[in-house]
């Protein structure tokens, strides 16, 4: 389905029949979501080996949050096997599915969810995507890393409880609001478990960050070309890495700034090939690692990379 198309809405949910697997991402706004070209360009590639991928299929639907629990018992109701969910439906779906996985809990938002006998199974596949895609553009490990988060929005919360499941050697969030950064430093201290927690203004960072961190960008400044950089790298005492949570544009000030100061640095395409490849796992029982590389060419292709 090309992003051409018309994209369908609860309406069409509504009216839905569809002879294979279907799936599908729900979110609002949806049209330019890649997970349709991704998720397709795998099950195609599983299909060449093995027929019972041949009738997989991924669509999108544009659902309205007032909409979402219509739409996810319709989504039952008509057979679809597996549901993402983006914008904004992540916290939204996380108190309406019947089980939860345990590791989702503490994120307290899930973007993938699986059909069960009478309802939906939830997960959260973005911490996954993180881990992996940290590891893979720039070879470090949140494990034992010192890690400076910026944002504490829902990709921050997320990013940040997986830093501290996977036992961080320290976490340091800065966030414009400071109201906001308050509430999730308290949401995440039940969590922390021994691990150094600071949180800091991002125009002030403190003397005692340590050298050496990881840079994660969890906020959404540079998704547009006047925004302003979340943070200036010149202030850290030598960050090992930076990796930007977006991937659209493809180089945000914060990365070109990574680049002038010759620090290594990614944007966050790799996370969502990650994300969606263990949500194709959850589904299909196929290896993440196995689907990982066609999502990542479809997912060039149509960024037109
Ligand atoms: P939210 O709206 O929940 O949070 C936005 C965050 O960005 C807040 O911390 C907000 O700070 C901060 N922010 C927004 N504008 C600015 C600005 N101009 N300067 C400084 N800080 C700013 O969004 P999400 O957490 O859902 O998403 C954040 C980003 O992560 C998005 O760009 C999204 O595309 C990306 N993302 C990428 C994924 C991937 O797979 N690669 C997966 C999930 C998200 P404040 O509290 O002050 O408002």
């Amino acid at each position: 389905m090309s992003s051409a198309s018309p994209v369908p809405t609860l309406r069409d949910l509504e009216s839905w029949s569809f002879p294979g697997t279907a799936l599908a991402v729900f979110g609002h706004p949806i049209g330019h979501s890649l997970s349709p070209p991704m998720h397709n360009a795998a099950l195609a590639d599983l299909a060449r080996d093995d027929a019972r991928f041949a009738s997989w299929k991924y669509f999108r639907f544009e659902i309205h949050p007032d909409e979402l629990p219509q739409a996810l018992e319709l989504a039952h109701a008509k057979n679809f096997h597996g549901i993402n969910l983006t914008v904004p439906h992540k916290v939204i779906a996380f108190d309406r599915v019947a089980e939860i996985d345990p590791a989702a809990r503490p994120v307290g938002a899930v973007n993938t969810l699986r059909r069960t006998g009478a309802n939906w199974h939830g997960f959260n596949t973005d911490g996954y995507g993180l881990n992996t895609a940290v590891h893979e553009t720039l070879g470090c490990q949140l494990a034992g890393s010192h890690i400076v988060l910026l944002g504490a929005g829902g990709a921050a919360r997320g990013a940040a409880v997986e830093c501290l499941q996977r036992r961080c050697a320290s976490l340091w969030i800065a966030n414009r609001t400071p109201e906001n950064l308050a509430a999730l430093l308290a949401r995440l201290a039940p969590l922390a478990a021994g691990i150094p927690l600071h949180g800091f203004a991002p125009d002030e960072p403190p003397a005692k960050l340590p050298s050496g961190a990881l840079v994660i960008n969890a906020t959404s400044a540079g998704l547009r070309v006047d925004d302003p950089s979340p943070l200036d790298l010149a202030t850290l005492s030598r960050p090992a890495a930076v990796f930007d949570m977006i991937y659209n544009p493809a180089r945000t000030p914060l990365l070109r700034q990574a680049e002038s100061l010759s620090i290594p640095c990614a944007n966050g395409l790799s996370m969502l090939v990650h994300q969606g490849a263990k949500s194709l796992e959850i589904w299909s029982g196929i290896p993440a690692a196995r689907t990982a590389p066609a999502m990542q060419a479809a997912a060039r292709a149509a960024l037109g990379a």
